[in-house]
This record gives structure tokens, C-alpha cells and sequence, in this order.
């Protein structure tokens, strides 16, 4: 039971339809009535095959992309009338990120950060502190195609942190990236959590990654929920000895 206080993501009958091609288009049923409650404060992870739809939920809680269908609250607050206010507590890391090539790491913060109304010293000490923990102060300099993709994703997540959301979307946070820079970087997200306690929505396809953050987890399959719980309940539920078996289970 998760009381109304508690809620951070109140999602009801959400569905989401996209169309490809012009002439006679494909219709796509991204999202088909997902229902679901995110506590605050807590690291919930999307997990599905490719295709599932978690990227289109999160970018429509991310409020990048409008629904056809269904009602959303963040914090209590209906996203389709306070979307201004609720901008300022939250942000989104993609994995894959994509900045303007030419710009400089601190280019590209500043930009973000100026986006998010910081100005002056604030600004320059959140571009500080970030950059520190994140381990990019010395790539300050150089311009994002220089990048390799490990820094390319620390960078993604230092600006998402800029404006201290209150709500923390990560889109595949370590894809592609070596076994030691992705628990480095899944370490930092630990402690980030665990130091403001945001509440953290993560997508990944990493079970280890899964298994490491998550304090409670959707399968979704074919734009719809098959399955949500803590990793343990879930595991109970199937038998299962780990989230691959569950998984493996889940989408046969
Ligand atoms: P992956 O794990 O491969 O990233 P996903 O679970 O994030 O997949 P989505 O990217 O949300 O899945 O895609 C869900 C469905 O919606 C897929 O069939 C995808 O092709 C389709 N889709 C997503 N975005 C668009 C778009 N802009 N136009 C048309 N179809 C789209």
C-alpha cells in the first residue's frame, strides 16, 4: 500500500500511438493502459526487451512527449497544467548522448545550467561539484567530439544533476560502456540517491545493473506491464534464481 503523501508518479490508463510513413501509415501502440505508482524517494527500474516502450514512458514522464491517452500526476500535480512548474524538479540523462559537437564540456554545462535559471557563482559552483564527482574536471576544456563514450555519459549525467532534481530520469545510464566505467558510473548513482534521496526512474537492460540500484521494478513487454515488485518478490513470484531468469520468464 503507498499512501497518497508518498506517491512521486501516479500513472492511470496511459497509452501512447505513434504512426510511420505517410501513405496508408503504420500505427504503432507504444503504451497500451499502463498503470503504475512511483513512490518518492525511491530507485524504480524499467526493464522490458527492446521495443517495450520504456524509453517512450520515460519521455513522457520526462514531459518530452505528449500522450494520447491516460492521466499522469507528478507530486500530486497533473502534468498537462502544472508541466512549467514541475520542469524545474525534474531532468532526464540519455544513455546515447547528444550535444553540439563543437562545444567544450563546461560550454555545454553552462548552456544546460543557464536553461535550468542558474546564473553566476551558484551556476559555477554546480559545474564544480558535478564535474568533481563525476570525474570531468579535466575534460573541461575539450569539445564533446573529442569525447570518448564513457566521458560522453558522465557528462549526460552531470547535467542532469545541475538543477538537483527532485526526480531523476535515467534512459539507459551505462549502455555500451565498459564493465568498470558502468559500475563506476552505477556507483555514483548510488550515492547520489543516497545522499538527497531523489527519486530515480531508470531504464536499462543490464540485470546487474538491475539488481545493484533497484528497490522495485516494472517488466514491461509490448507497450504493457507484465510484471512489478521488489527484485526479491519478484524472483519469489517466478522461481527464479536472478532478474535474468525472471526476465527469460517473463517474456517468453
Ligand atoms: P529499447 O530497449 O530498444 O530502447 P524501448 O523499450 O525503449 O526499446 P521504445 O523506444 O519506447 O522501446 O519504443 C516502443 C515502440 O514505439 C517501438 O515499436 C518503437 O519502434 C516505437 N517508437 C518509439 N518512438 C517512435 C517514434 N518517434 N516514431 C515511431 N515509432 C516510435
Amino acid at each position: 500500500m503507498i499512501w497518497n503523501n508518498q506517491v512521486a508518479i501516479e500513472i492511470e490508463n496511459l497509452h501512447k500511438i505513434f504512426k510511420r510513413g505517410l501513405f496508408r501509415p503504420q500505427v504503432i501502440h507504444a503504451l497500451k493502459g499502463i498503470n503504475l505508482k512511483i513512490k518518492k524517494g525511491e530507485i524504480f527500474c524499467l526493464l522490458g526487451p527492446n521495443g517495450a516502450g520504456k524509453t517512450t514512458l520515460l519521455n513522457i514522464l520526462s514531459l518530452l512527449l505528449y500522450p494520447d491517452k491516460g492521466k499522469i500526476k507528478i507530486f500530486n500535480q497533473d502534468i498537462s497544467k502544472k508541466e512549467n512548474f514541475l520542469k524545474a524538479r525534474l531532468n532526464l540523462c540519455s544513455g546515447n548522448p547528444n550535444f553540439p559537437w563543437t562545444l567544450t564540456v563546461y560550454e555545454i554545462l553552462n548552456f544546460y545550467g543557464k536553461l535550468y535559471g542558474l546564473r553566476g557563482k551558484k551556476l559555477k559552483k554546480r559545474i564544480a561539484k558535478y564535474c568533481e564527482l563525476l570525474e570531468i574536471k579535466n575534460f573541461l576544456n575539450r569539445r564533446f567530439e573529442e569525447l570518448s563514450t564513457g566521458t560522453k555519459q558522465r557528462l549526460a549525467l552531470a547535467k542532469s544533476l545541475l538543477n538537483e532534481p527532485e526526480l531523476l530520469f535515467l534512459d539507459e545510464p551505462t549502455a555500451g560502456l565498459d564493465p568498470d566505467i558502468a559500475l563506476k558510473i552505477r556507483n555514483i548513482i548510488k550515492k547520489i540517491h543516497s545522499e538527497k534521496k531523489p527519486t530515480i526512474i531508470l531504464t536499462t537492460h543490464y540485470m546487474a545493473e538491475a539488481e545493484m540500484l533497484a528497490e522495485r521494478i516494472a517488466f514491461i513487454k509490448d507497450g504493457e506491464i507484465l510484471a512489478e515488485g521488489t527484485p526479491q518478490g519478484l524472483k519469489e513470484k517466478l522461481s527464479a534464481n536472478n532478474l535474468e531468469e525472471v526476465f527469460l520468464e517473463l517474456v517468453k
